[in-house]
């Protein structure tokens, strides 16, 4: 199976120009391993990590523009729940509007958004309903709280927020056949996203097993759902997770945001996948 290891650049880089560095070194370094095959990272025939980076989305247009023949994808960070199209909807992108920049993915449900904009159940269902209406594929983002996980409550919360796509089953009985193309579920316990703390492989693989198992229940042609984990994933930890069978990539914040600690993270599911 492909991975996937997937860099969310928040409200980062703060200016086009250092956008343009952090491209210019990614790119760099990825031709360089290509060249001097050190890594299948470059080359596409043989490539099983699949590379993918969601910019602010003011710099959608010029980051989708500048990846087009490279071999990495862009995604947005979110879309607005009111409208795939246009409105009148102050401040929101569409899908429509994520699609037109040349973005072909965008990530849903990142706890910073249930945090800092309350996204709950019903937001998220729309969300996913206009992503997959304008042909945008999603990463959907799950994960239990500190307290949480203290009271053994993981499982029951993850079962929650996948309800969200058991109900856009039910409303869209013909996605079905399609799910497992056009979503990613990224298991991301809040408590790990960047403070350094990490919870064990294990726990992570029985939790994705758990995630596997209850999204095949919604969509039985998904019966193997690509799982990420999420949560201070870096260099020097990414080998640990990427030799479990249960974790199929990973999605990765603060250590996106520089070319050498990105690839070096891609490449250690490379290797894990080949
Ligand atoms: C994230 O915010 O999705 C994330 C995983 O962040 P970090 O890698 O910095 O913990």
């Amino acid at each position: 199976m492909q991975a996937w290891v997937i860099g969310n650049w928040k409200q980062n880089p703060a200016t086009r120009h250092d956008v343009n560095a952090l491209l210019d070194n990614l790119l760099t370094e990825i031709d360089a391993k290509a060249q001097a095959n050190t890594s299948l990272l470059g080359s596409h025939s043989d490539r099983h990590c699949q590379l993918m980076v969601a910019p602010s989305c003011i710099h959608l247009a010029e980051v989708s523009t500048r990846l087009k023949h490279s071999p990495v994808i862009c995604a947005a960070q979110d879309i607005s729940e009111h409208s795939a199209n246009t409105g009148a909807y102050t401040g929101d992108c569409s899908a429509k509007q994520v699609a037109d920049s040349g973005a072909t993915w965008t990530l849903l449900g990142h706890s910073e958004r249930r945090q800092y904009h309350s996204e709950a159940h019903d937001s998220l269902v729309k969300k996913l309903t206009h992503a997959f209406a304008q042909n945008l594929r999603v990463v959907f983002c799950i994960g239990e709280t500190q307290a949480q996980y203290d009271n053994k409550q993981t499982l029951e919360v993850i079962d929650t927020q996948l309800s969200v796509i058991k109900d856009l089953m039910t409303q869209q009985p013909e996605l079905v056949a399609s799910l497992a193309n056009r979503l990613i579920i990224a298991y991301e316990p809040v408590w790990a996203i960047g403070t350094g703390k990490v919870p064990t492989v294990e726990e992570v693989s029985k939790t994705h097993a758990h995630i596997k198992q209850t999204v095949a229940g919604f969509a039985s042609t998904a019966d193997n759902m690509t799982v990420l984990y999420g949560g201070s994933v870096n260099a020097e930890n990414a080998d640990s997770f990427a030799a479990d069978a249960m974790i199929d990539g990973a999605l990765v914040g603060g250590a996106s945001l520089k070319a050498e600690s990105f690839l070096a993270i891609a490449n250690a599911f490379e290797q894990a996948h080949s």
